[in-house]
């Protein structure tokens, strides 16, 4: 007897639902795309029991005629594509035809809809996937669609859902997303009747990011707007490297409007802060990368939150150099470096002698617009704080939300008897954007790694004293003395300078060791009776992987029995005492995610990590020709002003201000 058969609609729908459908958020992300879709200007996301008892999505779109709302929910139904060719270049969010099914065949769906030419508008309810009514009913231009009681019929994962409290951090977070790829819809947010994020419609992203995020966000951002028209646009905004995080959290990634976890768009972004940022270090970021449609594909995951691109490593290449020239204008990067060389630029002209794309991507008309109005602003200064007092008299009204976030999440947790562990994530996670946006991805933060996943704030010195700038700076800087046998005291034409001496051959060293041909081994010094270091075992899983690279920087390891390892030799310039810290530290930075970091970046990683250790420690005194040596050097490095953690190097006092200080001027 023949043992197999084809699934019904309703068993596939649930399987579907399995990809489609993880958690309340899912839900929302299909709604919300399907009514930035139908056009919509406004978008109301209404939300009871973190999404659980009730998920509402209200727009003002195009609405569907009767038979479309009833063949909304089968499955493989769709107004967005036709035929195959379609599925080469997609302008929509979805497409796959399979979300209203999924979603209807999880939880009680209730879908209201009117086009503008209808004068009734339809009722659909649907239940588990089984139809329970369709009728007239009053609505107004556009569709609401309720979705009550999510995986009512699917215990098991119910279960897997997390507290309310989290799912709304979600559900929030998701919002925030799209309300950031379209600046032009309002969007509005709300938690168990309460308002948590209201947007007016706004003129471009800047003013939207100002909305969500409020002004301490925007203030430390610097504008990208780079890349190639026929591979990939690069705009958006990213963070200065003093600000610094221990996670990908703060990275909102778009291609063609569609928010996406990308993982070559964030390593590229990386690589741009290569040399001031170390690894483990990540910048906040707001990406939109424009690409031809036919340049990417959408149709790579059920849930469309990944994206294969035709020709990653230009890509790769455009989205780095945008980042790098943003950085170069703003002075932390030299800006002969920002177009990195190692044959990149051969690389993408070799890929574009392809026929030219005639068709841009218009994603949407809006998507493109967040993008285009980067372009609007006055004139460019990248380093200038961003200007939108003028945005904060017409939009009023806004409120940051995250206070009210907050006390919404305090309540929630307060009346449901969440785990107040849960809250503390949260609250903790909302702190933290204080400086730094919503985190974003699936990945459960629990209460510790929340609070580690941002370094101390470096705190910069305020208004008087600034950090000084590549371009103000000249070689007739003298140096007068040593302030808390720490930081070197000199002037310059322009007025006082301190310079940190640790940091300062931090850079000489790095920029040093990097300039090293690879292959070319740094000096060592053999040391007297060789020490040995017990690798952990994660460590002895990169060790082998790191021996080499290590090696070539000086040390000479011998790998005893098990994992115990000699070290015969350390790099010239570093203290002996040091070797077994650096060794540590560049191990343990080497392991777990970054394993497979590129050979490059692991040079970069052990070159900051030696630099480091082998550099002038503070409460050092030093004598005049040291501090005239470590200037000198400095000047000649590549970013003079940044260290390769991405701190300042340089802090000024201008005599100007001065001046002002003792109301001269
Ligand atoms: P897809 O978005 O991939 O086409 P969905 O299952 O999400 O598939 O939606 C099916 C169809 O229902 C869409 O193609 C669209 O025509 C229609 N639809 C869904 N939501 C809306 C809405 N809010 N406004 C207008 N039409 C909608
Ligand atoms: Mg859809």
């Amino acid at each position: 007897m023949s043992k197999i058969r084809v699934l019904s609609d309703h068993v596939a729908n649930q399987i579907a639902a399995g990809e489609v459908v993880e958690r309340p958020a899912s839900v929302a992300k299909e709604l919300v795309e399907n009514s930035i879709d139908a056009g919509a200007s406004r978008i109301a996301i209404e939300i009871e029991g973190g999404g659980r008892r009730l998920l509402k999505v209200t727009d003002d779109g195009d609405g569907m005629v009767r038979d479309d709302a009833l063949l909304a929910f089968e499955r493989h139904a769709t107004s967005k594509i036709s035929r195959p060719e379609d599925l080469s270049a997609i302008a929509t969010l979805g497409f796959r035809g399979e979300a209203l099914a999924s979603i209807a065949s999880v939880a009680r769906v209730e879908l209201n809809t009117r086009t503008e030419n209808d004068a009734a508008g339809t009722k659909v309810v649907i239940e588990g996937g089984r139809m329970r009514d369709v009728k007239d009913a009053a609505h107004p231009h556009g569709t609401t669609i309720l979705v009550r009681d999510l995986f009512f019929n699917v215990p098991a994962r119910r279960k897997f859902l997390r507290s309310e409290a989290t799912e709304t951090f979600h559900l929030t977070n998701l919002v925030t997303h799209y309300a950031l790829a379209h600046p032009e819809i309002a969007f509005t947010l709300s938690l168990n009747g309460r308002e948590a994020v209201r947007a007016t419609p706004a003129k471009d992203l800047r003013e939207r990011a100002y909305q969500i995020f409020g002004q301490d966000f925007l203030d430390n951002l610097l504008e990208v707007n780079g890349g190639y028209a026929e591979v990939a646009r690069v705009r958006g905004y990213v963070s200065a490297p003093r600000d610094r995080r221990t996670s990908r959290d703060a990275q909102y990634l778009f291609v063609n409007g569609r928010f996406v976890r990308d993982r070559l768009i964030g390593r590229a972004l990386s690589e741009g802060y290569r040399s001031i940022l170390p690894h483990g270090v990540y910048p906040a970021a707001l990406l939109f990368i424009e690409t031809p449609l036919e340049e990417v594909d959408v149709n790579v995951h059920p849930a469309k939150t990944e994206v294969r691109f035709r020709r990653p490593a230009a890509v790769s290449d455009a989205v780095r150099e945008a980042v790098r020239l943003s950085l170069a204008s703003a002075g932390f990067v030299d800006g002969k470096t920002a177009t990195i060389a190692s044959g990149n630029a051969e690389r993408i002209s070799t890929e574009l002698s392809d026929p030219p794309f005639s068709n841009m991507a218009r994603p949407t008309a809006s998507a493109t617009a967040a993008a285009e109005s980067l372009e609007s602003d006055q004139p460019r200064s990248h380093a200038a704080p961003l200007r939108i007092e003028q945005s904060r008299m017409d939009f009023p009204v806004q409120e940051i939300p995250e206070e009210r976030f907050v006390q919404d999440v305090q309540a929630l947790a307060e009346a449901t008897g969440a785990l107040a562990i849960e809250s503390v994530e949260i609250l903790s996670g909302l702190a933290e954007r204080k400086s730094a946006p919503l985190a974003t991805t699936g990945e459960s933060l629990n209460a510790e790694a929340a609070s580690k996943s941002v370094l101390p704030p470096l705190a910069s010195a305020d208004k008087l004293v600034g950090e000084a700038t590549i371009d103000s700076l000249t070689p007739n800087i003298r140096p007068i003395g040593q302030l808390e046998e720490s930081f070197i005291v000199a002037i310059d034409d322009d007025g006082l300078l301190l310079i940190d001496q640790h940091v300062a051959h931090e850079r000489i060293l790095f920029d040093k060791y990097r300039a090293l041909e690879a292959g070319r081994r740094t000096e060592s010094q053999n040391l007297l009776a060789p020490e040995t270091f017990d690798l952990t075992p994660a460590q002895t899983a990169v060790f082998e992987l790191v021996a080499t690279e290590l090696e070539n920087y000086g040390f000479d390891l011998m790998r005893l029995s098990g994992r115990t390892v000699a070290i015969k030799a350390t790099p010239a310039d570093l203290p002996p005492g040091e070797a077994r810290n650096m060794l540590a530290e560049v191990l343990d930075a080497v392991d777990g995610e970054k394993r497979g970091l590129a050979r490059e970046t692991l040079r970069d990683e052990i070159a900051a990590s030696l630099a480091c250790h082998a550099a002038i420690k503070v409460n050092t005194p030093l004598a005049p020709e040291k501090m005239r040596w470590l200037i000198d050097r400095l000047l000649l490095t590549s970013s003079p002003t940044t260290c390769p953690h991405g701190r300042p190097v340089i802090l000024r006092l201008a005599t100007r201000d001065i001046l002002k200080g003792f109301h001269r001027i």
